[in-house]
């Protein structure tokens, strides 16, 4: 029998940075399963060339910085806040679990093994059954675990003499190869073609099948820093303008790509994907040089003559690579309650602010009385996978956004975390510069209006 106060499933990203946060706030044990051998979840099965799309400053745990926190000063991320690589990530959640949590005796973790239904814990290997005594709760920080390139099986056919890798084995195998297909156009399938052509693919090379195009946020509203509050602090007060005077979904993409916060590849083709990749728009530059894209079509099947699609075909390339990049990173499961009974399930509380979200249900699981209070400030977010739901998503964040302000302890916390840099951003500025004190007189008079129309937009659409 384990005994224990939390029983976390799953030692990624979100299992990591809650136990990281209820450690500081408690002094609870815990125990945490994970079914890999290691911790870090999908990071730890991640393609080589991955890197975080967001600057690596807010990522992570909460109690340790991530990344060398310097600005770029080379290639196509230049000026933009150090991002990290796949490596960088699961060494920094590595460290939280191995030199943070376990050497204090209060963490338990157990690698290759799962949490069963009946909420047993299974050693994958031996396949015995322990039974856990769980004092406070059971906390599910696996919701949100996504379909990732080397777990996942495309669902076309692919005849046996085809070619057919993932971006995890792409780097060993381009070599081999003259032609290269890209099948997906989300956050994988653009790392993969951007890596492709870093290599020194040429882009007559390279055909890209792009089911749906994407709406992508340019990386430099992203910033975490002082130097960058005309874009970031800007990007998210258009955002609200945006908000508050859209009559849809796509009328809110056109107008946040309007005011230079979201950006597309093609300025011809309308996006229907939002799933907040990100980009600079250096990078966007280039994956506009592709010109063999096919567009709107999923793939059914591949033979070594044809591409089969949903509606016709296109020839096949001779000596062809086909890397496939469809699996989602979004997991589309309808939200549940976080805080309930003996239950927490981990879910996102301001889109895509991931590891802060798991940081901040640790805080009111740790600091607020009941479940009602807890809930109070805890609404899950949607995830977004078109403008339309996207609408939604950005609702309940401002939801949460406007509870949060009412605590003043809350309020604290939101300045002090550096997994939400905004709201320091905001509460250090220096508004005696007329422009930033502008931005905040937007800034205060769009909030209201948002939310309203978002209301509105969102009831209409349920
Ligand atoms: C390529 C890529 C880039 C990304 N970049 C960013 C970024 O820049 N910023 C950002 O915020 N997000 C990014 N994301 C989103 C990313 O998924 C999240 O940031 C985060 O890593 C998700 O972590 P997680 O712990 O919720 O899920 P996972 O990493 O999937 O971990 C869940 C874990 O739970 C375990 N598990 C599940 N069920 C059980 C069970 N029953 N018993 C035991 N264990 C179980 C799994 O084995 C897994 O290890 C990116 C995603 C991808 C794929």
């Amino acid at each position: 029998m384990i005994e224990t106060d939390y029983l976390i499933v799953g030692a990624g990203t979100t299992g990591l940075a809650f136990a990281d946060q209820l450690f500081t706030d408690t002094d609870a044990t815990m125990t945490i399963v994970d079914r890999r051998s290691m911790c870090g979840g999908h990071w730890a099965d991640s393609y080589p060339f991955v890197e975080l799309h967001q600057p690596a400053s807010f990522y992570g745990v909460g109690s340790a910085l991530l990344g060398s926190g310097r600005k770029i000063t080379e290639g196509l991320n230049a000026g933009m806040m150090a991002l990290a690589s796949g490596t960088e990530v699961l060494a920094h959640l590595q460290h939280c679990l191995h030199e943070r949590l376990l050497p204090s005796g209060r963490v338990q973790y157990l690698p290759l093994h799962e949490v069963t239904d009946d909420r047993r814990v299974r050693s994958l290997v031996s396949g015995k059954e322990t039974d856990v005594s769980v004092g406070k709760k059971f906390v599910n920080a696996s919701f949100l675990t996504n379909a990732i390139p080397k777990t996942h099986k495309p669902a076309y056919g692919v005849a046996p003499e085809v070619n057919v890798t993932t971006p995890n084995e792409a780097p060993y195998e381009v070599v081999n190869y003259k032609n290269y297909v890209v099948v997906g156009a989300g956050k994988t399938g653009i790392d993969t073609v951007l890596f492709l052509l870093k290599a020194g693919v040429t882009q007559e090379q390279i055909t890209w099948i792009m089911p749906r195009d994407s709406w992508l946020i340019d990386r430099a509203t992203t910033q975490p820093t002082d130097e960058f509050f005309m874009d970031t602090i800007g990007s998210f007060v258009a955002q609200l303008e945006a908000a508050a005077a859209a009559t849809d979904g796509d009328d809110f993409a056109l107008r946040a790509e309007a005011s230079g916060s979201w950006i597309r590849i093609d300025p011809d083709v309308k996006p229907t994907m939002f799933h907040a990749a990100t980009c600079t728009r250096k990078e966007t530059a280039l994956l506009r040089t592709i010109s063999h894209i096919i567009r709107g079509q999923r793939v059914s099947s591949i033979d070594p003559e044809t591409i089969h699609l949903a509606e016709g075909s296109v020839p096949m390339p001779k000596d062809a690579l086909v890397i496939d990049c469809t699996a989602s990173a979004i997991s589309k499961k309808d939200s549940v309650p976080i805080f309930n009974g003996d239950t927490i399930t981990c879910q996102v509380l301001r889109f895509p602010l991931i590891s802060f979200s798991a940081q901040m249900i640790a805080h009111l699981e740790a600091t607020q009385p009941n479940d009602a209070e807890k809930n109070r400030f805890a609404t899950p977010c949607p995830l977004p996978d078109t403008p339309e739901e996207n609408l939604m998503t950005v609702f309940v964040g401002l939801m949460n956004q406007g509870q949060w302000r009412q605590s003043e302890e809350i309020s604290q916390f939101l300045l002090e975390s550096r997994l939400n840099p905004f709201s320091s951003m905001i509460a250090n500025s220096d508004n005696t510069i007329p422009e930033r004190a502008a931005l905040m007189e937007r800034l205060q008079t769009s909030i209201m209006p948002a939310f309203m129309n978002l209301q509105a937009l969102v009831s209409r659409s349920a």
